[in-house]
């Protein structure tokens, strides 16, 4: 009953599909792909009608409940009379290039195990420089944290609604590069205000586009500290125009570093003095106010979920300033449109997906990872493996090893899991907002103790501001979210999960009510709720982990692992990979793991010696942090 529960929070996924054909995994295998499903429900009869309908819409067959269940010869309608019970939903499954798997006779150049935005631009890059690449994903879409969900009329995010590196210039608008790469450019509506923040002693920030505005509003709110204020923000600047003026590929190859070196010294200098520090400290070294200290712990926390003097500065500094520079910018039909585009552009560059992959074991001869083996008992084989699993679920699930590798254990030490979130999509009336009611808000009430504390600080994104046509006409999207851990939800009965749910999210939408919408509990016509478990289930992350957070004071990135690993032919990208957590972020640790693997499979320059030599010396580097 429990996964009956898990399966009806498509807070974090276009669910109503998995939940109908979960009920055996028979019945996913009987559906062809580009089928829609539309489960319409019919409460009041206890029932539901399931329509498989073809691309061309035709209907294929409509099935009760019960006839489907005879003629799939299932016994246990529960999980389809729940779901169906609770909301009536319409999917569509992404195209793919290929229907099924036959046997598998092909070795491929590189197996990508993920398909979220990590994955996807490693997978990209990997396939314009000629690779012959297989990207597997487990979910029915692509994106993982990246994605999507409909439903009743409302298209959904995930997780991600603020959006970085989807300017126009410079070389940090990775997600614009990977896009062009092949050949796609998205729709974008700038957003006027990154973050409107809601802190303790009615503290009220806008982060303004234009910096200046930006500045202007925070001195003029903390004038004592206007000198400390440009200080801080002027040395974000400086490590954000270093790396700006880099063509950014993998760290791990030593013969572009070597060019990138000669090429701009100063920019590699800058980068490298900022590597081992914080953010925290360095705001320390100009600002004194305790309560603008905070302010700036905020900025930190929307990157990191820690503090500043637990954010390493190149992070902090690649979000505070691409905001300004590149500006967020929110993809016209929501976010999830990237991971779309960037699949559909890889299979136009030759690439192969598939979905409902579901990556078992990553396989290995003589210690080198030379393939993987599916959920369905099936090899395939590849001269690498990326995983675009976190390294905890790539070491300590996907890997047969007895021992984690050294390094992997040292990265545990340094790093430890995230908290997850608890996440609350709603659609509501929209005369709740008030008419300029921002798109991003960051509200934590009463003390600022609380920053970090589960269910402290909430992040709401109200994407309907910006692009109206995500939901029905006269209706906004609510995307809340708030820090939770795994342990506050295991153990429950299937009916406390439930009421737990309500009552978390209830005190939410009243701390809302109280802040920022008088009335908001009223002019909700729509509401999932998603909790860790939910996010371990349809993002495939140990304990539905938002990334790795460091477990003590980090020295800045320098113990972060990058895209290599101690398994020969094994590589890693995504958020626990340097750079670390955010879409910005990942779109880099894909171009470096792309690099890395290309140089190795022959598709770019290497030097064995030179290799050699910088690796051991990373490896060395990490073990100062
Ligand atoms: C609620 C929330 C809000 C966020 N908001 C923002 C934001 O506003 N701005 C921002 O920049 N970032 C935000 N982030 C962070 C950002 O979304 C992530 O850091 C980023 O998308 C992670 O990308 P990834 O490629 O590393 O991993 P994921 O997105 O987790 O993708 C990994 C993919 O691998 C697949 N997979 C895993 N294991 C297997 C397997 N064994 N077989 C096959 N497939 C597998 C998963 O199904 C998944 O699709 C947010 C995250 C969350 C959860």
């Amino acid at each position: 009953m429990m996964d009956i529960v898990d399966r009806l929070s498509p807070a974090m996924a276009s669910s109503a599909y998995s939940i109908a054909f979960s009920a055996t995994d028979s019945c996913i295998n009987c559906l062809p792909l580009q089928t829609i499903i539309h489960i319409h429900a019919r409460p009041w009869k206890k029932t539901a009608l399931i329509c498989r309908v073809s691309s061309s819409t035709s209907v294929l067959s409509v099935h009760s409940v019960n006839s489907y269940h005879r003629h799939h010869g299932i016994n246990d309608s529960r999980n389809v009379l729940a779901m169906a019970s609770s909301a009536e939903s319409l999917v569509t499954i992404p195209s793919s290039n290929s229907t099924r798997f036959s046997n598998e006779k092909e070795d491929y150049d590189a197996i990508v195990v993920g398909a979220g935005i990590g994955g996807l631009v490693a997978a990209t890059q990997l396939a314009i420089r000629g690779a012959n690449v297989l990207l597997l994903e487990k979910y029915l879409i692509p994106g993982g944290s990246s994605g999507y969900y409909k439903r009743d009329g409302y298209t959904f995010d995930v997780g991600s609604s603020v959006m970085f590196g989807c300017g126009d210039k410079g070389s940090v608008n990775l997600i614009t590069r990977a896009l062009a790469d092949v050949g796609r450019k998205l729709d974008l509506i700038p957003d006027p205000t990154t973050v409107h923040y809601h802190m303790p002693n009615a503290l009220s920030v806008r982060v303004h586009r234009d910096y200046e505005a930006f500045i202007g509003e925070l001195t003029h709110i903390f004038p004592h500290e206007t000198q400390g204020i440009r200080s801080f923000y002027g040395e974000c600047w400086r490590v954000f125009n270093a790396l700006n003026s880099l063509e950014l590929k993998s760290l791990e190859e030593p013969l572009y570093l070597f060019g990138q070196f000669f090429r701009n010294p100063i920019a590699c200098l800058t980068l490298a003095y900022y590597l081992p520090q914080n953010a925290g400290d360095i705001a320390r070294k100009y600002i004194k106010d305790p309560q603008l200290l905070s302010f700036i712990d905020a900025e930190c926390f929307i990157v990191s979920t820690v503090d500043a003097c637990r954010t390493p500065m190149i992070n902090a500094s690649m979000v505070i300033c691409d905001r300004h520079y590149g500006g967020i910018n929110y993809p016209l039909g929501g976010v999830g449109g990237i991971a779309q585009q960037l699949a559909d552009g890889f299979i136009e560059k030759g690439g192969r997906i598939e979905y409902r992959a579901n990556v078992k074991k990553i396989l290995m001869k003589d210690s080198k990872a030379v393939g993987v083996k599916l959920a369905t008992g099936q090899e395939i084989f590849a001269k690498v493996v990326v995983s675009n699993a976190t390294r905890w679920d790539t070491f300590e699930k996907l890997l047969d090893t007895n021992q984690i590798p050294k390094e992997e254990q040292s990265f545990q030490k340094c790093y430890q899991k995230a908290p997850s979130f608890l996440s609350i999509h709603m659609g509501v009336k929209a005369e709740v907002l008030p008419p300029d009611t921002d798109c991003h808000h960051l509200v934590l009430e009463d003390d600022w103790k609380n920053l970090e504390a589960p269910y402290g600080t909430i992040f709401l994104s109200i994407p309907t501001v910006l692009d109206p046509s995500l939901a029905p006409s006269g209706r906004h999207i609510l995307h809340i979210f708030t820090t939770a851990w795994m342990d506050d939800w295991e153990g429950l009965s299937p009916a406390d999960y439930v009421a737990k749910k309500e009552a978390v999210a209830d005190l939410i939408i009243q701390r809302l009510e109280k802040t920022l919408f008088p009335g908001l509990k009223d002019a909700v016509t729509f509401k999932e709720v998603g909790t860790p478990k939910t996010h371990r289930r349809f993002l495939a992350r140990d304990e539905g982990t938002y990334g790795p957070i460091p477990s003590g004071r980090p020295k800045g990135l320098l113990g972060m692992p990058f895209n290599t690993t101690a398994v020969e032919g094994l590589y890693c990208v995504g958020d626990s990979c340097f750079p670390g957590q955010g879409v910005i972020a990942v779109a880099f640790s894909g171009v470096m793991c792309a690099h890395r693997v290309a140089a190795d499979i022959g598709l770019e320059r290497r030097s064995a010696i030179l290799d050699k030599g910088l690796l051991s010396l990373l490896s060395w580097f990490r073990t100062l942090a």
